[in-house]
């Protein structure tokens, strides 16, 4: 799986990046960024998306 957040959307609220810490992380502009998913983070990546409040993760 991977997935992308974009960035015009995204917050910056934190909530993907303490879910799935091992695939979202922030950058330099305060927005979240994803990486690689590996197989047993996907759950967490899953609950991630349904949570985020803007809906800026998306599966590619
Ligand atoms: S949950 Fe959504 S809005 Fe919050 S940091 Fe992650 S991508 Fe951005």
């Amino acid at each position: 799986m991977k997935v992308r957040v974009d960035q015009d959307k995204c917050i910056g609220c934190g909530l993907c990046t303490s879910v799935a810490e091992n695939v979202f992380s922030f950058n330099d502009d305060g927005k979240a960024q994803a990486s690689n998913v590996a197989p047993d983070d996907e759950e967490a990546v899953e609950s991630a998306i349904s949570s985020c409040p803007v809906e800026a993760i998306s599966k590619e």
